[in-house]
């Protein structure tokens, strides 16, 4: 759910008040050779994450359609040799204590394994971050500075960490269940009773780090996971690559700009300094795409998807609603 390069990454505020939407567009007309890497990434990462697919294609998928982000075509090598080519990258300090089983998730600088305590065989994720280049360092201190703080039922548990020089291996708990993401493109749209269920779990764990002085600041259905396959299920809030952590009772406002396009809040569009609240609005967004199965702001164009966010116009169909527009029903 996102357009193309799903983050935005955190760019250093400038006093200069030029066109907000230029300003908020990672790795423009200047893309060095880094950020082509970390762009390559992501425009990998799945058939449905560079973009939330159209209501009908997503409200009742056919069996056997693809309903995970991370399905991988057939051309690709062989599970054994893609292992292979994953655990190569490990550092044998991780690979001594750990057994790699298979990768579970990559996003813009890491590769996500689950792995198996050899001694216990207790299974594990490890998130494999590569620090050779500032964004990935960044992205990677961001992350650490949280994890290291927090210990809460909504929110990822980190185990130990393993530093070398160019990659970071952060050992989690491994979440089972999958992303929010993708029962959503399975069921279409929650009941508003199951996504209150959601909403009610994410917020805990949402207030719990505000509380703490730390904003997400990329919250959205990618980065929520089940912690196991079963609908009763609790959710996790993972991804705090791009959090920022205060001492707690520092009302200092935020001002780097960054986030995924479609969850950005306004005044971080505007380059406003900015509160805990933009993990409110980006909750809003969540919320509407449960109860709809679809995007309250959407559009390939950037500069168009901005505009609308900063209207703040939007309108919302429900299941009915959305029959009646495919039978073409006036007024739709
Ligand atoms: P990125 O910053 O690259 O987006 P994430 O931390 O979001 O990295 O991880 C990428 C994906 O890997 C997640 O969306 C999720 O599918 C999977 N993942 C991450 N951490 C875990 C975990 N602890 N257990 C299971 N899956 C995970
Ligand atoms: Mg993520």
């Amino acid at each position: 759910m996102g357009c193309g390069t799903s983050k935005v990454l955190p760019e250093p505020t400038k006093d200069v008040q030029l066109d907000l939407v230029k300003k908020v567009e990672p790795f423009s007309s200047t893309k060095n050779d880094v950020c082509k890497h970390f762009i390559t990434e992501v425009e990998h990462v799945g058939p449905f994450k560079a973009g939330f697919p159209a209501a009908s294609q997503y409200a009742h998928p056919s069996p056997s359609a693809p309903t995970s982000g991370h399905t991988e075509p057939p051309s690709e090598p062989p599970r054994r040799a893609r292992v292979a080519k994953y655990r190569a990258k490990f550092d044998p300090r991780v690979t001594a204590k750990y057994d790699i089983k298979a990768l579970i998730g990559r996003g813009s600088f890491s590769r996500v394994v689950r792995v198996e305590h050899r001694a216990t065989h207790q299974p594990y994720a490890i998130k494999m971050i590569e620090t050779k280049y500032r964004e990935g360092r960044e992205v990677c201190e961001s992350e650490l500075r949280v994890l290291r703080r927090v210990r809460h039922a909504n929110i990822i548990q980190l185990v130990e960490v393993f530093e070398t020089q160019e990659r970071v291996y952060m050992v989690m708990e491994l979440a089972t269940g999958g992303e929010l993401f993708d029962r959503i493109i399975a069921k279409g749209s929650f009941t508003e009773r199951d996504a209150t269920r959601v909403l009610q779990m994410v917020l805990d764990g949402v207030r719990y780090l505000h509380a703490l002085g730390i904003t997400h600041r990329d919250l959205k259905p990618e980065n929520l996971l089940y912690y196991h396959p079963g609908t009763d299920s609790k959710i996790i809030i993972t991804d705090f690559g791009l959090a920022s952590a205060r001492k707690k009772g520092d009302d200092c406002l935020m001002k780097t700009t960054c986030g995924t396009p479609e969850y950005i809040a306004p005044e971080v569009l505007v380059r406003k300094p900015y509160t805990n609240s933009v993990d409110m609005w980006a909750l809003g967004v969540i919320a509407y795409i449960l109860l709809s199965g679809t995007m309250p702001f959407e559009d390939d164009n950037r500069t168009r998807l901005y505009r609308q966010i900063l209207r703040g116009k939007y309108s919302y169909l429900g299941e009915v609603d959305l029959v009646l527009k495919e039978f073409g029903v006036v007024g739709f």
